[in-house]
């Protein structure tokens, strides 16, 4: 099974980033397109560039590519590529910006939109990763991703310098062409996306250096990210214009920065509310007694009253998290765990068979596990 040839096609390396199997498709398909070369044998080879470049470009097929071969490939492909993962940033749409032009021309639909109209970039995903109290405080992050910006030579027309995109001399900027068949079932008239300008509308016969006429560069971009106090887990937050670069001079896409708060050894949380479990041995329970009790907003001094059960539920107000929607702090609940000792020396255990004679019991004591007595 031959599962190296599509990439061989496209003189790239198996493990190949989705950046570099773009680049040299871009650079093949240029060099190939039958309308630029007119050797024989190139409209074969630009068919064979096309074919690797759908498969290879779209990681689930390119997936079972890699497994099965071109067979797996093609045969009974779905999905879409969509997240995987959150580690860092993805890309929210998959295809976007100038992809969109070659995904519409692969996939042969889609070919009713205007190829001159302004579209937004794509959206991104950021996760955050915050502390438990980063999360009921809030606090400022600064993050750094790499997006697509406007490439700053041509400023996103993706011509060189001084030179200019013209209107594709084939369609005549409709990113489109007629095509007109003669079939048994009469003239037939399909439309097809124009292969000049791969449905841009535009020709660039001068590309720009820096970007190869894509208009976009791939930079790091730095943001500051102003975490509300009271998030949790899997919420998430849009920052409007912080994806990538638009096409047409749209508007940038928009960050989605989802927040992966980090388990407390303390406390719990449910929403506004947090929970404390606060060990007390049997005779503070008993007795009565005043504690310290910690709290994300600090130590509280708290009054356990004597015949305290283990269960018991203090409520302190106020001292949970702020609520996220609406106003106000939620409160923090203290549930009682009542702790047996699990060691005693002599004096307490004679205190306790004291306390036991005080009470009207007879205590049978088990010194050793009640279960050894039967070994
Ligand atoms: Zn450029
Ligand atoms: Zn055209």
């Amino acid at each position: 099974m031959n599962n190296t040839e599509f990439y061989e096609r496209l003189g790239v390396d198996k493990n190949a980033s989705q950046d570099e199997i773009k680049k040299a498709y871009r650079k093949l398909s240029k060099k190939y397109h039958p309308d630029i070369n007119k050797d024989p044998g190139a409209e074969d080879k630009y068919k064979e560039i096309q074919e690797a470049y759908e498969t290879l470009s779209d990681e689930e097929k390119r997936a079972s590519y890699d497994q099965y071969g071109a067979a797996g490939a093609n045969a009974g492909f779905g999905g879409q590529g969509g997240f995987s993962g959150f580690d860092g940033f993805q890309s929210a749409g998959g295809f976007g910006g100038f992809e969109d032009i070659f995904s519409s021309f692969f996939g042969g639909g889609e070919a009713q939109v205007n190829p001159n109209a302004p579209r937004q970039g794509d959206d991104l995903q950021y996760r955050i990763n915050l502390t438990f109290e980063e999360a009921i405080f809030g606090v400022e992050k600064e993050i750094k991703y790499h997006r697509e910006e406007l490439c700053h030579t041509c400023a996103g027309s993706g011509a060189k310098p001084g030179t200019h995109a013209e209107t594709c001399h084939k369609c005549h900027g409709r990113g489109q062409t007629q095509v007109v068949r003669d079939t048994p079932l009469g003239r037939m008239s399909t439309s097809a996306v124009c292969d000049v300008c791969h449905g841009t509308g535009k020709e660039i016969k001068s590309p720009c250096p820096t970007c190869h006429g894509t208009g976009h560069e791939k930079l790091a971009h730095t943001v500051k990210v102003k975490v509300p106090a009271g998030v949790e887990s899997g919420q998430q937050m849009r920052l409007q214009g912080q994806g990538d670069a638009g096409t047409n001079g749209g508007p940038y896409g928009d960050l989605y920065v989802r927040f992966q708060v980090s388990a407390s050894d303390k406390f719990e949380r449910d929403g506004s509310e947090i929970y404390y479990k606060m060990p007390l041995n049997f005779v503070q329970a008993a007795l009565g007694d005043e504690v310290e009790v910690p709290t994300v907003h600090g130590n509280v001094k708290l009054k356990i009253p004597a015949g305290t059960q283990t269960g018991t539920n203090f409520r302190l107000r106020g001292k949970g998290a702020p609520k996220l929607r609406g106003s106000g702090q939620g409160d923090q609940h203290v549930v009682v765990n009542i702790v047996t000792p699990e060691k005693l020396n002599e004096a307490q255990r004679e205190a306790l068979r004291d306390f036991a004679k005080a009470s009207g019991q007879n205590v049978s004591e088990q010194k050793k596990g009640f279960f050894d007595k039967f070994k």
